[in-house]
């Protein structure tokens, strides 16, 4: 395989969990060539102009820390995006609401008393910062999805149904770990014990992991598909198979077509915190 020189060598890998995450995305690349290794589908093409990769990696930390590692190592990706859905973290972030990574743990690390809870030993760290360029081009992504997209993204009855009406975009802190979070309590500690916590997941912070150790740019978003209570197996069913793939595609495109006409600036040390 060979890597393609284009808009300064910026190739975008994108990964979601599971296929509703990121459905419509490979069908909208341009000239897209499938390959498949340890597992897994990587698509590579063009969106909107930019050089990507898009795969699934399933669900947990180990498969995403999988994935990004071969979307690195194996087909040469410059940035990481991961599109997904997530429980709310906190009871101001409802459903239909977007989160944006702006700090990641993996809040089922625990090495204590060896060493602090949540720290990955060894790393001397708990969090991971995603790049504040990529993710403040997310953001701006986002804010025109839900004012200038959502009509036509998303069905009047799936805005009723999931009470769509004003959703919001919060930047915080997502924890992530091998655990579907569906339990008020446990929901509760999480949230006291993580300070600025927004959504739980099973991904992102591996990814992280994974993305400081290599050097490599990266930001999160997810889509709130429930509020990791007990009700959260249905809500994120319904989410899942309705809406998430439209969060996606639409804030993918503006993120594409953002990175297309102003590339990336390149990386500096201060840039990338
Ligand atoms: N029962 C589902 C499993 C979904 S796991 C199935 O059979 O397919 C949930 C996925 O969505 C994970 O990839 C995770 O990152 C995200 N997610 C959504 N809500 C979550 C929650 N409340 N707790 C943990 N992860 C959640």
């Amino acid at each position: 395989m060979h890597i393609k020189e284009h808009h300064q060598n910026m190739r975008l890998g994108i990964i979601s969990a599971l296929h509703e995450e990121q459905a419509g995305l490979v069908e909208a690349m341009e000239r897209p060539s499938r390959l498949i290794h340890g597992m897994r589908e990587y698509f590579l093409g063009q969106l909107w102009e930019i050089d990507a990769v898009c795969v699934l990696s399933r669900i947990g930390k180990v498969a995403a820390a999988m994935t990004a590692t071969t979307l690195v190592e194996k087909f040469g990706v410059t940035h990481i995006l991961f599109t997904g859905v997530a429980g709310a973290g906190d009871n101001t972030v409802r459903v239909g609401d977007i989160v944006i990574a702006e700090s990641l743990v993996q809040h089922d690390m625990d090495a204590s008393p060896l060493f602090p809870r949540f720290e990955v030993p060894l790393i001397g760290r708990s969090h991971f910062q995603p790049n504040l360029e990529l993710s403040m081009r997310l953001l701006g992504a986002a804010h025109d999805f839900l004012e200038l997209d959502f009509p036509e993204a998303i069905r009047n009855e799936d805005r009723h149904d999931f009470g769509l009406e004003q959703p919001r975009v919060h930047r915080g802190l997502i924890a992530s770990g091998d655990q579907f979070v569906n339990d008020r309590q446990r929901l509760q500690a999480l949230n006291g014990a993580l300070p600025g916590l927004v959504a739980v997941e099973m991904e992102g912070a591996a990814v992280a992991q994974v993305c400081h150790e290599l050097d490599v740019p990266f930001a999160v978003i997810r889509a709130i598909s429930d509020n990791a209570n007990e009700n959260a197996a249905h809500d994120f069913m319904r989410f899942v198979k309705s809406v998430a793939a439209q969060y996606a595609f639409y804030i993918t495109r503006r993120l594409c077509r953002d990175l297309q006409q102003s590339p990336p600036q390149p990386r500096t040390e201060s840039a990338d915190t």
